[in-house]
């Protein structure tokens, strides 16, 4: 059985209380989706937000967590706190995370460890760079984070894998259709190698995904749906994105 598709907003540091009107809008629109949804808020708006959507089905989830389960970490969040805020998954590995804070593969494989500790699932972002894709070497760095970032107790319920462009991440710039099939079923295939569940992991694309582009996307084999950033902060830019996804 195909795995339950997922619509995944990405807010970054965005947002403050009056952006809860967003959600509820949202919720309005998508009473009872066909498919998981999922924001990722600023952690300030966890707590709120959960409390916010009482009994709709939307999941959040936190942007990064810890590799410590507690400690002496200023500013640092651990992924206990998520859940205990009410979070379901955690996005790993953003690139930009792995280029503001210098986040390796070996990082976010123990941020993800540390996740599935605390019963969070991990969404595990890999991409390639423009330079990346233009020396031809996109297939050999996207299979390098993915063997790197992804830890071994990973499983199609614990763990979704966004694969995100670094150039296609909010500069309007999507690859081509060929291009994302291509990534996905590579991943597919690498996944299916190493997991004895690698056909059920859900593979979201990631950049630029608008309500204009977004049906012809998910048409593309082995996208399980997206991790959307900017067009996920307005109900009404989202609300299509779902809808499309939905009829997928
Ligand atoms: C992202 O940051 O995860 C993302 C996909 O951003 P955008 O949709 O704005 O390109």
């Amino acid at each position: 059985m195909a795995p339950r598709k997922l619509a995944a907003g990405n807010w970054k540091m965005n947002g403050t209380a009056a952006a809860l009107a967003e959600v509820q809008a949202l919720m309005a629109a998508h009473a009872a989706p066909n498919v998981d949804l999922l924001i990722c808020p600023p952690a300030t708006l966890l707590a709120q937000m959960n409390w916010a959507k009482q009994a709709h089905p939307l999941a959040i989830g936190g942007q990064d967590c810890h590799t410590d389960a507690s400690g002496a970490h200023t500013g640092d969040i651990a992924a206990a706190q998520l859940a205990d805020a009410g979070a379901t998954h955690v996005i790993l590995g953003h690139s930009e995370r792995r280029a503001d804070h210098d986040e390796t593969d070996a990082l976010v494989r123990a941020k993800a460890t540390a996740a599935h500790a605390a019963g969070l699932i991990a969404i595990v972002c890999i991409g390639e760079t423009l330079a990346e894709r233009e020396s031809g070497t996109t297939l050999t760095i996207v299979g390098g984070q993915l063997a790197g970032s992804v830890p071994e107790d990973a499983t199609a319920a614990n763990t979704v894998i966004a694969y995100e462009p670094v150039w296609a991440i909010g500069t309007g710039k999507v690859p081509t259709l060929d291009q994302i099939a291509e990534v996905h079923s590579t991943i597919r295939a690498d996944l299916v190698a190493r997991f004895s569940d690698g056909a059920n992991f859900r593979i979201l694309y990631g950049g630029s995904v608008k309500p204009g582009n977004a049906a012809d996307i998910f048409a593309v084999p082995d996208v399980d749906g997206a991790l959307v950033g900017g067009a996920s902060l307005k109900a009404a830019d989202f609300s299509p994105i779902i809808a499309a996804l939905e009829r997928a």
